[in-house]
């Protein structure tokens, strides 16, 4: 059965989300338009105004609509902490489990050899100039405990001791599954494992 070209591309875009399939997107994309108009507009209205608007934060590579994000921008956070996460998602299970009130950094990703992602593509240089901060004390490397997220932490790790001696660096501890994604741990866990960090 061949679909209009205008349906097909709402499909084809739906497919695009991660966790999304084929008999899924097209599920979402009927139900858009038959029984929930006003949600399907009201979905679209927010997709664009989020992509129109939202940019990354200068200082934390978080995602904000302002200068600065709200946690960069927060007078109530601890400036002597700085966590380090893969990506947004990880930096609000941190926030969730409540466990943490020091400021983020995001990075763009893990390194990843095989596949030519280095420091360099993941923001290393920007995390060089934010760690020069005076005011920071502790630097909490919270990647997660794949291969790829222990190889990260261990290079910024080098990366930091070398350049700022001064710098108490500590690991979240393993209370996380080996091989575990952060987003995907429970918060509780997640607390545990920053209350339980040891030094690097
Ligand atoms: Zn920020």
């Amino acid at each position: 059965m061949s679909q209009s070209g205008v349906i097909q591309e709402l499909i084809e875009s739906l497919k695009l989300l991660s966790g999304i399939g084929p008999k899924a997107a097209q599920r979402i994309a009927y139900q858009l338009l038959t029984n929930n108009r006003s949600d399907a507009m009201r979905l679209g209205n927010a997709l664009l105004s989020a992509v129109e608007n939202v940019h990354r934060c200068p200082r934390c590579n978080g995602l904000t609509d302002s200068d600065l994000c709200s946690f960069c921008s927060s007078t109530k956070r601890d400036d002597s902490e700085l966590c380090i996460v893969e990506n947004v998602a990880d930096m609000m299970v941190i926030e969730q489990s409540l466990s943490f009130n020091g400021r983020y950094f995001i990075l763009m990703g893990r390194i990843s050899p095989l596949n030519g992602i280095g420091p360099h593509e993941i923001g290393f240089d920007k995390l060089l100039e934010r760690a020069a901060d005076p005011a920071l004390k502790e630097v909490i490397l919270a990647t997660s405990f794949t291969p790829e997220g222990e190889a990260t932490a261990l290079a910024i790790g080098d990366l930091l001791s070398k350049r700022y001696p001064h710098l108490n660096l500590t690991r979240i501890a393993k209370g996380i599954p080996a091989g575990a994604e952060l987003e995907y741990t429970d918060v509780n866990t997640v607390a545990q494992a920053m209350l339980n960090r040891r030094v690097k």
